[in-house]
């Protein structure tokens, strides 16, 4: 059967024991883009690449004279600097001559191109991921400083909530919640606790004399004692005005009003600048069935009858 090698669907090449190209199918001309006989004359270096010239000279041409034949080789294919066509060789000695098919590669090379593609998509992802993942581990470290922030801010609201702003000493909320913790541990656990009741005698006279500024100095000055004067779970407060209440946890009436005494007496004592200033007491301890408005008005009832009896005094109110 007569084969016209020109309509080969894949470039032919015979070649010399030089290289020297003997005849060059249209199938290659075609994939080289080049006139028909203008391969007349050429070396075989003339249509490879820099890299593909050295892999045939030191591979293929060896291969063929010794093997005669060479299967499957990945050659680059260059005319003139004109497209790269990456081609499969086989090639095999007929005679003197090397007969060479080369095998277009488009579809590898599109394959391996589309792999790269791929290949730089994925680092972009990663490199994209990886600073997302960045901003996000800031937002984080941010919404925990601002938690943390707040936190504190909710902290401190809640301690200005509790605490009254001219003594620093708790204030008349802290104490009516802290009653109702008590009244229940009382009930429960039947731990007793006492109240004592404090109101400055004669204060109206303070500020009618020395001003309010001073007056407030005084409050101060009180508060100082009372709070030196609270220990372990004590609460010292201000109740408001010029009363102040002193709670006492695991204490008993007997031993409240002895505090209560020694509260009159150090107050009594104080080196007041201005004026002698004294202070009147109402002492109460939890009984059975308390309530919170009972045991407040208990006490209550106890500092009337402390500034009824005179002042600077101590009243205890039993049931
Ligand atoms: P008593 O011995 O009967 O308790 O007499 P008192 O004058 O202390 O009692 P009264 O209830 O008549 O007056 C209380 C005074 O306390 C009146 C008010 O001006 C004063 N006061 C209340 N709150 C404050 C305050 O925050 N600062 C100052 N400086 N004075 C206050
Ligand atoms: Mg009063
Ligand atoms: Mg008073």
């Amino acid at each position: 059967m007569e084969v016209n090698v020109d309509r080969l669907p894949c470039g032919f090449l015979i070649l010399d024991r030089d290289g020297r190209i003997m005849h060059l199918n249209q199938a290659l001309a075609d994939m080289l883009q080049m006139q028909a006989g203008e391969w007349q004359g050429m070396h075989i270096h003339d249509l490879l690449t820099r890299t593909s010239r050295i892999y045939y000279q030191t591979y293929f041409a060896p291969m063929v004279f010794v093997q005669k034949e060479v299967q499957e080789l990945y050659l680059t294919l260059e005319k003139d600097g004109r497209g790269r066509v990456p081609v499969l060789a086989n090639a095999r000695m007929e005679g003197d001559r090397v007969h060479c098919t080369l095998l277009k590669m488009t579809v590898r090379e599109e394959y391996e191109r589309d792999i790269l593609q791929a290949k730089h998509h994925a680092e972009e992802i990663l490199e994209d991921t990886d600073e997302a993942y960045k901003q996000l581990q800031q937002v984080m470290t941010e919404y925990e400083q601002k938690r943390r922030e707040l936190t504190a801010l909710n902290e401190n609201l809640h301690e200005l909530s509790i605490t009254d702003a001219l003594t620093g000493l708790k204030n008349r909320r802290f104490l009516e919640e802290k009653i109702k913790q008590l009244l229940y541990s009382a009930e429960n656990d039947e731990v007793p606790f006492s109240l004592i009741l404090l109101d400055i005698d004669h204060f109206k006279k303070v500020n009618d004399h020395f001003g309010h500024a001073k007056g407030d100095e005084v409050l101060k000055a009180l508060a100082q004692i009372f709070q030196r004067s609270s220990r372990g779970e004590d609460v010292a407060a201000r109740m408001g005005g010029e009363e102040f209440m002193l709670l006492l946890p695991s204490t008993t009436g007997k031993e409240a009003a002895l505090v209560a005494e020694r509260i009159c007496r150090d107050v009594e004592q104080h080196a007041w600048e201005l004026t002698p200033i004294t202070v009147s007491a109402g002492v109460t301890a939890y009984h059975v069935g308390d309530t919170a408005a009972g045991i407040l008005s208990r006490v209550d009832d106890a500092l009337y009858e402390s500034k009824e009896a005179g002042r600077n005094r101590v009243s205890y109110s039993v049931l």
